[in-house]
């Protein structure tokens, strides 16, 4: 059972374990190009999806094997095929440029932050939620990972200044950064807050931001050639090496771990994290976390009218109405909602977690920013 505290500070015992492969993968191809089909054999690190957006990384097998299922949601991949892996790609031998981002974004890396030319670079060294320990697992134990990202993030955006922010207090360096303590409580780890507490601006211009897991995978990159096929993850208080689209089924057998009738798992963190459908849903690479939470400990969101406390525009850091952005999502009123704010809002998950309505406030704003963005998408292509 989980016990919430803002607090990012967690105390690492461990170093980093390998979560062993599971008899199947179950990857989310949901709104992915998916570049492989039913039957298809493939060789770990294959290409499987490429990502839509501008600049997304693709991803890859991680493990070879034989695509069993394909779906709307999921690719289903039957791991037997045993230890070969795709050849390596010489990424350092290449200038930077065109060429080296479109191999960057083949091999997984999300090239969108090191497009261009920055004036400051600043690299989110924070937890990224309470409870989730990642970034200082990998400050602590993936240094020449972490070194070869910024040489390669320096290379790609030849930024003025290069800042690694860490809690206050922490000794911690990365050749190439220099490095700014700042307050280790959430929401403050957040991206938009952290580039504020290092620059002292909001969304300043010229500003990149890059969190250490990212980084550490940028560097992985570097290092090896090979595509990004796992994620790190911080479960029951310990940091794993997991292969992504691992079923959390296959994570809670392994581990022990039993969830019992009228608790949720999430993926991710405890404010910002999804709870999951079923449990041969696979993990994705942008999930640090697995928490099994109790209706207890945390009550379940509900389709509940809002009372009108208040409270959620107390917690909110951005500043915006998020009951009102919900009514309008609810109703699907986006434009409205987008006038209310929508758009300044990162996503923290305070205000839905502080509801004393449990309405889910963070699904309703997430329901109308992907509606936007779909309702763009469409209008640009006719
Ligand atoms: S998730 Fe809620 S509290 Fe957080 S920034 Fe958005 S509207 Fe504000
Ligand atoms: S916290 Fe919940 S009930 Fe209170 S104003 Fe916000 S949305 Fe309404």
């Amino acid at each position: 059972m989980l016990k919430i505290h803002y607090s990012l500070d967690f105390e690492l015992t461990n170093s980093i374990r390998d979560m062993a492969l599971p008899e199947e993968l179950h990857i989310q191809v949901r709104n992915l190009i998916l570049k492989t089909k039913k039957g298809s054999v493939l060789t770990k690190g294959d290409v499987i999806a490429e990502h839509p957006a501008p600049g997304g990384g693709a991803f890859h097998a991680a493990a070879g094997g034989k695509v069993t299922g394909v779906n709307y949601h999921n690719l289903v991949v039957n791991c037997t095929g045993g230890d070969e892996t795709v050849s390596p790609v010489d990424v350092n031998s290449m200038g930077k440029g065109t060429e080296l981002l479109r191999t960057l974004q083949s091999l997984g890396v999300d090239v969108a932050p090191l497009t261009g030319k920055a004036e400051v670079l600043v690299i989110n060294g924070l937890n990224p939620e309470p409870g989730v320990s990642v970034a200082q697992q990998l400050l602590r134990d993936g240094r020449e990972e972490l070194r070869a990202g910024v040489a390669l993030a320096r290379k790609l955006l030849s930024p003025n200044r290069a800042v690694l922010a860490v809690p206050k207090g922490e000794q911690v360096a990365i050749h190439g950064a220099e490095t700014v303590g700042i307050r280790a409580k959430y929401p403050y780890s957040l991206d938009a807050l952290v580039v504020r507490a290092v620059t002292g601006k909001e969304f300043p211009e010229g500003t990149r931001v890059i969190n250490v897991m990212d980084l550490y995978d940028l560097g992985r990159v570097a290092l090896t050639g090979l595509p990004i096929t796992e994620t790190l993850m911080t479960i029951a208080g310990h940091n794993y090496r997991v292969p992504i689209g691992t079923p959390v089924r296959h994570i809670l057998d392994l581990l022990g771990l039993v969830a019992g009738p009228g608790d949720t798992i999430v993926l991710g963190g405890p404010f910002r994290g999804e709870a999951i459908y079923s449990l041969d849903e696979g993990v994705k690479k942008t999930d640090y976390g697995l928490f099994i939470t109790s209706s207890d400990a945390i009550p379940a969101v509900q389709d509940a009218a809002c009372i009108n406390c208040g409270e959620c525009v107390l917690q909110c850091p951005a500043r915006v109405q998020p009951h009102l952005i919900s009514r309008c999502a609810e109703y699907e009123r986006f434009e409205e909602a987008e006038r209310y704010g929508l758009n300044s809002c990162f996503e923290c998950g305070l205000c839905a977690f502080n509801c004393f309505a449990r309405r889910p406030l963070l699904q309703y704003i997430r329901f109308a920013k992907a509606q936007l963005k779909a309702k763009g998408q469409q209008d640009a292509q006719v």
